[in-house]
């Protein structure tokens, strides 16, 4: 009987495709050495309408778009759910919301969409194959995805100086989150690098915690605006100074302590005592994936099709901080994606692949799997820290706080590591607001920060962001 059924409907999708394949001209199209086949998309597994790669204000806005253009769409969230709003504070500029948290408004977001029936996977993309169509998507763990529109929402990530001392104390120190590690830097000095709106928002974020935060700007002016600049100067432990430029930065090995400063108008070095170093010196596009595959400009960005959200290769659009070095404002990246959406949703019906031919042959291509999660204990005392270090398995230990976003944007990855890792290995949480003796006895100075211990040994410690991949190869050396 279930025989039965599977021959007519795999005859009503062959005759349904065939129909189309036979009515639209392009359903067979080549375009720039692609072939745009309908028919190979049968021959293929794992097949996503619209594939949203980046899961900030552009890629959700594109979610939310193709799904209810009539396309089955699936995000894939990247190591950074959410986007770098949710490392901001206050949002004053989103219409309709006077003023909403950067993280409150991608958690809506992220419900909004998740409502909608958008699928999400916890997983990065490390590989694409932009020559074939279906286009070949393999996230870290080599599961292949084959997409027949992509759009590119990956964002742009933060600049670093590369300089000596940079690398060595990042984690001890030297970091970008000030709404992450501000609380750990109470009665410190701090100093913040960059003179634009993000600059001015971290200082604004430490001085609340901080003794004196310093912003170092290396020209004679601010890049930021006028408001945020107005404000600034309401903060009475912030202090200004122009014309610097950060050469070297020392510590202790364990912490930075120190910095030397390059005066570009006296031309004179010195050097000044800190405790923290928080950068905010603009970004750079998330496009290495890309570089050969598309057209990008001299900067990394992806170039644009005019007025379009269209790259170089048709089918494969791109939204939001990736393409964009001029606006840079959740606003109009959620713009870029709703006209990503509409871009793919009239790439995939000129080649036959209409809303009501997917609602006919989705159930069947859309078989992904979605990434499964694992409940993890939660501890705060002592005698529970004893209790997990000395069982058999090797026990990872999350430090995270209710006020570092990027804390809980990575609690879903620490859950989907787990469930990967059920039995070899155990997961447990910290709160350091609520776990003072053991962030104390394990001398923790940073949220996220992940300690390894076995049978009572620490093994390792990380002092940083991991996506799923990083989480899997870090976990991968103690079992
Ligand atoms: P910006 O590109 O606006 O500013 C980067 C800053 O870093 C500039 O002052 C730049 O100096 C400085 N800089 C760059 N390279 C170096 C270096 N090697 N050494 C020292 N300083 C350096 O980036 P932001 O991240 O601040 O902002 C990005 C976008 O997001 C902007 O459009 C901004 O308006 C927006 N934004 C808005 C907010 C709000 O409205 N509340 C909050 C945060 C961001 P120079 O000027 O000399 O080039």
């Amino acid at each position: 009987m279930r025989k039965n059924k599977l021959r007519i409907f795999t005859g009503l999708l062959i005759f349904g495709l065939a129909t189309i394949l036979y009515s639209k001209k392009l359903s067979c199209s080549k375009v720039k050495g692609i072939e745009y086949k309908l028919d190979n998309v049968l021959k293929s597994e794992n097949v996503v309408p619209v594939a949203v790669i980046g899961s900030g204000p552009a890629g959700l806005t594109a979610g939310i778009y193709a799904t209810r253009l009539g396309f089955k769409t699936l995000i894939f969230e990247g190591s950074t759910p959410g986007g770098q709003l949710t490392g901001t504070t206050d949002v004053e500029n989103w219409p309709g919301n006077r003023k909403i948290t950067g993280p409150q408004l991608m958690q809506n977001m992220r419900e909004h969409v998740s409502d909608l029936n958008v699928s999400f996977l916890q997983d990065s993309i490390a590989k694409v194959n932009l020559d074939v169509w279906p286009f070949e998507l393999w996230t870290h763990d080599n599961k292949k995805y084959n997409a027949l529109s992509v759009i590119i929402a990956t964002g742009s990530k933060p600049k670093t100086l590369q300089i000596p001392g940079e690398q060595e104390y990042w984690g001890k120190g030297v970091t970008t989150c000030a709404v992450c590690d501000a609380p750990f830097y109470k009665g410190k000095d701090v100093v913040v690098v960059g003179g634009g709106d993000s600059a001015i928002e971290k200082a604004m974020q430490l001085a609340p915690h901080a003794k004196l935060v310093t912003m170092l700007v290396r020209k004679d002016s601010f890049r930021a605006s006028q408001a945020m600049q107005d404000r600034l100067k309401q903060i009475n432990n912030i202090k200004v100074l122009y014309n610097q430029e950060v050469k070297n930065i020392y510590g202790d090995k364990e912490h930075v302590n120190e910095i030397e400063l390059f005066d570009n108008k006296t031309k004179q070095l010195s050097k000044m005592r800190i405790d923290g170093f928080f950068l905010s010196i603009g970004h750079d596009p998330n496009t290495d994936l890309f570089k050969g595959k598309i057209d990008l400009d001299e900067l990394g960005y992806v170039e644009l099709e005019g007025r379009s959200q269209k790259t170089s290769v048709p089918g494969v659009f791109s939204a939001g901080d990736v393409d964009d070095h001029v606006y840079m404002q959740a606003v109009s990246s959620a713009g870029e994606g709703s006209k990503a959406a509409i871009d793919a949703s009239n790439f995939l019906q000129s080649i036959g692949f209409t809303a009501d031919v997917a609602k006919t042959v989705e159930p069947k291509l859309f078989n992904i799997d979605l990434t499964k999660y694992l409940e993890v204990d939660e501890i705060s005392t002592l005698e529970e820290l004893d209790k997990v270090s000395n069982s058999e398995l090797p026990v990872i230990l999350d430090f995270w706080a209710e006020y570092c976003p990027t804390c809980i944007q990575m609690l879903p990855t620490f859950k989907a590591v787990a469930a990967k890792f059920e039995g070899k290995m155990k997961f447990v949480k910290v709160n350091v607001d609520e776990a003072e003796d053991i962030v104390k006895k394990l001398y923790v100075l940073k949220v996220p920060s992940f300690i390894v211990i076995k049978q009572g040994k620490i093994l390792s410690r990380y002092h940083d962001v991991m996506d799923k991949a990083q989480m899997t190869e870090f976990v991968e050396r103690f079992i």
